[in-house]
């Protein structure tokens, strides 16, 4: 793509992925991945096990490295400079599957660690605003109570809360449900979709495929380490384009 054909300004991506390709050790993972994301979009991405779904976004905040090509996230390159992966871990909020949070720190603590060691937030504050945010989730009640004394669906809002209280511009999701009870699923979609409607940029890797068609810009689907199509969800579930795509949706539809 040329600078002149290109006429997004650089104000409005979020996030770019230029000819990005990753490899663990012989093992080609990702391939020439190329992904512009505007401010405020929301992607969904989709595909089979091992498709490299997880690793495409560990890159973006550079929980995995890549070799070649290009990662920008919010005007900045990902390169070795440390500074700089710091810079964009800043920016970049990210939820994982099996929640992560901390056992022995009650829900407040767990929210408030990062802003008081990293970020060196007050006390005080740092606590106001994770009750700020789990009110935001709809936990507040629970701030002092342990991990394990929550329910999964309310250890998810945890740590949702826990990342937004790092106030970041791009939030990353990886499977944020699918370790979740069904009875806890729609708690944590209601929460993303809350966010997206409020305007943050998101990447989610899920095959909850009703939020797919409620909050998504763009749906992706990855096979085997590479972007195989992209389109509005309504194109992508109507019209997918690929035999890959179809014989993936008639799994999981
Ligand atoms: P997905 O999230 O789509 O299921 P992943 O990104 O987790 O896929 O994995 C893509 C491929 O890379 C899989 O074949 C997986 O086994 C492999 N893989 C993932 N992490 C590592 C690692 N740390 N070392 C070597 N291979 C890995
Ligand atoms: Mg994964």
């Amino acid at each position: 793509m040329s600078e002149a054909a290109n006429t997004q300004t650089q104000e409005d991506v979020a996030i770019q992925l230029i000819g990005m390709h990753k490899w663990y050790g012989e093992f080609h993972v990702l391939k020439d991945i190329n992904l512009s994301v505007e401010r405020g979009e929301k992607i969904v991405v989709c595909g089979p096990s091992g498709s490299g779904k997880s690793t495409m976004i560990r890159c973006i905040n550079r929980l995995e490295e890549h070799q070649q090509g290009q990662i920008i996230v919010d005007g900045i390159e990902l390169t070795n400079d440390v500074k700089k992966i710091d810079e964009i871990r800043r920016e970049v909020g990210m939820v994982f599957q099996h929640f992560n949070l901390f056992p022995h720190l009650t829900v407040l603590e767990n929210c408030t660690l990062a802003p008081i060691w990293v970020r060196k937030t007050p006390k005080e504050e740092a606590e106001a605003v994770a009750m700020k945010f789990l009110e935001r989730v709809k936990i507040p009640e629970q701030a002092l109570k342990y991990p394990g004394q929550l329910s999964g669906g309310q250890q998810q809002r945890v740590a949702i809360a826990r990342s937004l209280c790092m106030n970041p511009r791009i939030m990353l999701f990886d499977e944020p449900t699918s370790a979740l009870d069904p009875e806890m699923i729609s708690e944590v979609l209601d929460t993303m979709i809350s966010l997206a409607e409020e305007g943050m940029t998101m990447i989610c890797v899920t095959h909850e495929m009703g939020f797919a068609k409620t909050v998504a810009d763009r749906v992706m689907f990855m096979d085997a380490g590479e972007i195989i199509e992209q389109a509005p969800p309504q194109e992508f579930f109507d019209n997918p384009q690929s035999d890959r795509t179809k014989l993936f949706l008639s799994q999981i539809l």
